[in-house]
């Protein structure tokens, strides 16, 4: 799956929009569900080669979702030290109990905090629908909507 807007691409692979997609359908649509985005950048590019899916201590309810358990994190370092570096930390995704997902103020509100950060790299944010993936991009402190892709 690829975005582009401003010359910029996220591309998704394959396993990762499968893997993402299978929590946006019944039965695990009725809660939230989210994880972290590894994968690498290349010039203005971002692509994106694996994904985490919910883990225990994670909070998932029918209109939210909470990254707190700890294995996401350490699933990120251990493919950065496996890769020797080339694979980070490059973005979050959730899934909405929606078709076609609009970010809500609190999913707004959680990236610009992410931005502010000084000289933090690009992130790409993902919400995963019943039927498409948004996704927007941050750069720069700002953030840039990439449009929505069916699945
Ligand atoms: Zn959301």
């Amino acid at each position: 799956m690829i975005f582009l807007v401003k010359g910029r691409l996220a591309t998704l692979a394959d396993a990762v929009v499968k893997e993402m997609t299978r929590f946006a359908i019944p039965p695990e649509s009725s809660r939230e569900a989210g994880g972290i985005l590894l994968g690498h950048y290349r010039g203005p590019h971002v692509e994106i080669l694996r994904c985490t899916t919910p883990m225990p201590s994670d909070r998932r309810t029918r209109f939210g979702f909470v990254r707190q358990d700890k294995g996401h994190q350490d699933v990120a370092t251990k493919e950065w030290q496996a890769s020797g570096g080339a694979i980070n930390f490059v973005g979050e995704w959730h899934t909405h109990p929606e078709r076609h997902p609009t970010p809500s103020w609190v999913d707004r509100r959680s990236w610009r905090r992410q931005m502010a950060r000084p000289e933090r790299d690009p992130l790409v944010f993902i919400i995963v629908g019943s039927a498409a993936v948004y996704c927007e991009f941050g750069v720069d402190g700002k953030l840039t909507a990439m449009g929505r892709v069916s699945h």
